[in-house]
């Protein structure tokens, strides 16, 4: 049993937490109070210290046994009041002292950097995503950005002027270099200046600045015009000098806008290059006929694709249009479009007379149905070519199957499933479909 649990509760373990468990706990703990997250903010930091205090106490197994017998007053009785080490030296000491926990306490909140930091505040970076059509058409885009300024009230200095005082502690440069002893060794190590919390000045409370509170600067919207120029490449950077943060001390930051260009429905650019994914049905493909594409401009124009009588249109065969492309981002040069047509297929048609057969086998240049039987043409065609199953029919002729390819189960069950799915893994099973179509 304990005497106090006081400690204990302050750090939010049990009584017979483990070694490891106030260590966490403490991490935890000072990380969160730290006068340096919670600037002006007395709560916190003598929240700070008790947790400190109490870390002090329960992670010396002889201090800590000595607490949980007579308490925070056997405590006193041993050390004297106030013994031991304040706040921010325990603190340096377990983040930045030995046990190779990383970087130390600088790192860890920026606080190091104060010192030799750039001499310019951060840039601030914005992908800007635009339209396929204002890249074609060229535009500005109104951006609005919150960024830090030096506040207009004080200057930046965060009170009246002669309030803001250089810390005496650490003569402004918001560390201290602190040096314990540890037996017969004397350590010495950098800790952020407990007077002022690492800003190297302090200020009396009534001095401070009413506007800012002491913080020197404030928020501001500011609404910058971005040039979307015609034929911006994707990617393209945009800098604005010095429109980014402002920072006391600091040069003001830039601003950045990368160029993005989104998805189009109709188009997919390449370069300068334009590319139009056209599907026209077999009867176009065949007959001839037009297609219109709406182009990019703002008031809708069409661009008309003539597919003329006697040409025939392949699945995946491509137009290219001169001229019919994207601006180059230089002279506004316009580039090409190209049509990549993809032929649809009916997906059922009427079976076909011998009248109808005999005229599309003539428009196809094939020689007319013979009407005397047994002739194997005129067979396949009205079989239909889903009926020839390569598994018992003999391999039609020009078909490069190999037997391998015929074991396997799935190309027995559905041919059309074997087209889509397999096509790339098993392409003689595509090949075998158009073959035993001939
Ligand atoms: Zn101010
Ligand atoms: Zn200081």
């Amino acid at each position: 049993m304990v005497k106090e649990t006081k400690f204990y509760e302050l750090m939010g373990v049990a009584p017979d937490a483990t070694e490891a468990q106030l260590k966490t706990a403490y991490k935890k703990g000072a990380l969160k109070h730290h006068p340096d997250k919670n600037p002006n903010n007395p709560e916190a930091a003598e929240k700070f210290k008790e947790i400190s205090k109490a870390y002090e106490v329960l992670s010396d197994p002889q201090k800590r046994q000595l607490y949980d017998q007579y308490g925070e007053e056997g405590l006193s009785e041993q050390g004297g009041p106030g013994g031991g080490m304040n706040a921010e030296d325990i603190f340096a000491q377990f983040f930045g002292g030995g046990g190779g926990g990383g970087g130390g306490f600088g790192g860890m909140f920026g606080g190091g950097m104060r010192e030799q930091g750039p001499k310019k505040a951060r840039t601030i970076h914005h992908v800007h995503k635009v339209n396929l059509e204002d890249i074609y058409n060229g535009k500005t885009s109104k951006l609005a950005l919150q960024k830090s300024v030096i506040c207009s009230d004080c200057s930046g200095r965060g009170g009246k002027e002669g309030a803001v005082k250089t810390c005496m502690g650490c003569n402004g440069a918001g560390m201290k270099t602190m040096m314990r002893q540890m037996g017969p060794m004397i350590q010495r190590f950098q800790t952020v200046c407990p007077d002022c919390g690492g800003e190297g000045e302090t200020i009396k409370d009534k001095d401070r600045c009413k506007k800012c509170r002491g913080k020197k600067t404030g928020i501001e919207r500011k609404v910058l015009h971005v040039p979307v120029d015609k034929g911006t490449p994707s990617g393209k950077k945009v800098m604005f000098a010095g429109e980014g943060d402002q920072m006391p001390g600091l040069e003001p930051g830039d601003v950045v806008f990368e160029i993005e260009q989104k998805p189009h429905s109709r188009f997919i650019r390449r370069g300068d290059d334009l590319i139009y994914k056209a599907k026209v049905h077999l009867y176009t493909a065949l007959a001839g006929g037009q297609i219109h594409i709406q182009h990019l401009d703002t008031q809708p124009r069409y661009v008309v694709v003539n597919i003329y009588p006697g040409e025939v249109i392949q699945s995946d065969s491509v137009k290219m249009i001169r001229g019919q492309g994207m601006p180059s981002e230089r002279h506004h040069d316009l580039g090409n479009l190209y049509i990549q047509f993809e032929v649809d297929f009916p997906e059922h048609v009427q079976p076909l007379s011998l009248e109808q057969k005999n005229g599309l086998k003539s428009i196809l240049g094939l020689p007319p149905v013979d009407t005397s039987k047994k002739d194997p043409e005129a067979m396949d065609d009205e079989d239909g070519p889903l009926e020839v199953d390569p598994l018992t029919e003999p391999i039609p002729q020009g078909a490069h199957e190999d037997e391998h390819s015929l074991e396997e189960p799935e190309n027995a069950g559905s041919r059309g499933a074997t087209m889509e799915d397999d096509d790339d893994d098993v392409p003689p099973g595509a090949e075998r479909v158009q073959c035993a179509g001939q």
